[in-house]
């Protein structure tokens, strides 16, 4: 007889000792079958969970041997009562104080030979993961970060609505957003030889909408960046979008800590104190090397220029004579950084074109400390000094570096990573959030010899520094804002230029010339005309903070069909070869591929 599944009294994870003796219909997928050679055990799962299922030989009309031959991952529905496992209660399992004894079931689907078992995940390569996502996403914790991105999608879009934001949905067919990386291209059929780009972000029509008088929008929206893939990056990905009208950079730092502190509530249930520490990027870099620094633990990067002029060291010297700066930080109680391990970082630090590691070991000498290892005989004469200055005891490593003050930065702030790693500093269960403010405006790019916007052409100067425009672009700093979260950049944004001649400026600074700024932003620079109120906003890496609070190790576990890291998504075969009729539609032709 046909089980009415549409007619589930309970979900598979919810009976309870409350519960025994009911009549219950369940239905779901076959975790595992048991046969005892008698009695058979079935669990069933669906989403909230598993529930023992138990099968006796007779008389139960057949659905013993059908539960003979099930296989992992059939659907089935059954009918049953509860029953309390008596001695075998299984502490760990929700249910585990019942079972269901079943009297009928019904093999709702059968399933195919599975391409990997569903707690293979470690043992299954990527690549089949998400070829059959659909079957990975069955798994628990795939179950439960999608849930914790709705419960945080749901919190955001609460907490704008009652905020007054109102949600607008911005196109996807419309022309390039600069935000860094290359446009996705898509032909137009309808005119010919013109091309629409997929949005990097929804940036100018934000801005669009307080110029036509919104005041609050918000929007989860998807963006698109073809840029080359790293482990956190994603080809479309998706941002929690957002624009104020008539603020400063406090207004909207103060809304998004709010959203922040919700987010934490609802999602995960933890308190987050507000107002959020604001540290320049300025600050950031000297002490942390990094401009999105993890606060969560010390190792900070001490200065020590001053003292190497009283040294006798070469390699030190002529970084200093051609103005470059020396650093170091110190690695605490560090007995445990053999040789072995020290070698392995300096060879990693080469791996990213750095020179080497000088460092030293502190020890405790008959008069205070003493240097032992590595440059110890060249840093001996300023043993104690440069121990008090950075803070350095007995069983500590000091390690330095010398360069570029860009280049020491980028190896101190790795190698203050790494340590982290190996020494094993970072604190468990601890959410550092923190705002960077004041980012040059503009950074000189040696290659391409011109001025690259740190965010993007349409964040405004600090109002002090805009006379330094003229004179000094690099000493410009900005009206931007980035959240970090445990050393992660999850949210960024800036007040904007409201003014078109201010806009003007900054494009022609930047090398958009009046032709290809009539081109490519006359539309903006056109609505700067009509009445443009003050504004700012910012956009939050929804995957990236979905990975954050689900401690998951990559972008592509919180996204339900990523694409790999070579931007293909094995489930579709997507991106994949059309028809030479849609091309000639498209008044298209492909020049030979590389390899043909
Ligand atoms: N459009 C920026 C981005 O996508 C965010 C912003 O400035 O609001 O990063």
């Amino acid at each position: 007889m046909a089980i009415p599944y549409n007619k589930r009294s309970h979900r598979c994870g919810e009976l309870r000792g409350c519960d025994i003796d009911k009549q219950v219909l369940l239905a779901g997928w076959v975790n595992a079958a048991r046969d005892h050679g008698g009695v058979v055990f079935v669990d069933i799962r669906d989403h909230t969970g598993v529930t023992q299922l138990r099968f006796n030989p007779a008389p139960t009309g057949g659905a013993h041997e059908t539960a003979q031959r099930l296989h992992n991952e059939d659907v089935i529905a059954v009918t049953g009562r509860v029953l309390s496992r008596g001695e075998w209660v299984n502490p760990k399992m929700p249910t585990g104080e019942i079972e269901v004894e079943v009297d009928q079931i019904e093999v709702l689907s059968e399933c195919a030979p599975l391409p990997f078992q569903l707690n293979d995940e470690f043992e299954t390569s990527e690549e089949t993961r998400l070829r059959y996502r659909y079957i990975d996403l069955r798994r628990p914790e795939m179950q439960e970060v999608l849930r914790l991105r709705h419960r945080v999608a749901r919190a955001i879009r609460e907490y704008f609505h009652e905020n007054d934001f109102i949600e607008v949905e911005t196109p996807f067919l419309t022309k390039s957003t600069p935000e860094g990386a290359r446009d996705y291209l898509v032909p137009s059929r309808v005119q010919p030889g013109s091309f629409f780009a997929l949005p990097q972000s929804p940036q100018i029509f934000k801005q669009l909408l307080m110029i036509a008088g919104y005041d609050r929008y918000a929007q989860i929206v998807r963006c698109f960046r073809d840029e080359d893939l790293r482990a956190d990056r994603q080809p479309e990905f998706t941002q929690l979008d957002l624009e104020m009208a008539f603020v400063q950079r406090e207004d909207v730092m103060a809304m998004v800590e709010g959203s922040a502190k919700r987010i934490f509530k609802d999602a995960l249930g933890v308190e987050i104190t507000t107002p959020l520490p604001r540290m320049t990027e300025e600050e950031a870099m000297e002490r942390f090397g990094i401009d999105r620094p993890d606060t969560r633990f010390g190792m900070e990067l001490k200065d020590v220029t001053e003292f190497m002029g009283e040294v006798d060291f070469k390699v030190f010297r002529e970084a200093i004579d051609q103005g470059g700066v020396v650093k170091c930080l110190v690695a605490k109680q560090a007995e445990s950084l053999t040789r072995k391990i020290t070698d392995g970082l300096t060879e990693e630090i080469r791996g990213i074109g750095g020179a080497g590691l000088p460092l030293v070991k502190v020890n405790k000498g008959d008069n205070g400390v003493t240097f032992s290892t590595g440059v110890a005989k060249f840093l001996q004469p300023i043993c104690a000094k440069l121990c008090e200055q950075v803070g350095a005891d007995p069983g500590d490593v000091i390690f330095f570096m010398t360069g570029t003050f860009a280049d020491v930065s980028k190896y101190l702030h790795y190698l203050r990573t790494r340590l982290a790693t190996i020494l094993d500093v970072i604190p468990k269960d601890r959410w550092d959030l923190l705002w960077v403010i004041d980012f040059p405006l503009v950074v000189w790019d040696e290659e391409e010899q011109r001025w690259f916007s740190t965010h993007h052409p349409f964040t405004a100067p600090l109002d002090e520094d805009i006379p330094l425009l003229d004179t000094d672009p690099g000493k410009v700093r900005d009206k931007a804002y980035d959240l970090v979260l445990n050393g992660i950049e999850i949210a960024g944004g800036s007040i904007r230029i409201h003014r078109q001649d201010v806009q003007r400026k900054i494009f022609s600074l930047l090398g958009i010339g009046p032709e290809e700024a009539k081109e490519k932003f006359e539309f903006l620079l056109e609505a700067l005309r009509f009445g443009a109120p003050p504004h700012g906003g910012i956009a939050y890496g929804l995957d990236r903070w979905v990975m954050m609070l689900s401690g998951s190790e990559s972008i592509r576990d919180v996204i339900a069909f990523p694409k790999t890291q070579r931007a293909v998504c094995p489930l579709t075969g997507a991106p994949g070869p059309v028809s030479q009729a849609q091309l000639d539609e498209l008044y298209l032709s492909l020049k030979a591929l590389p390899g043909s």
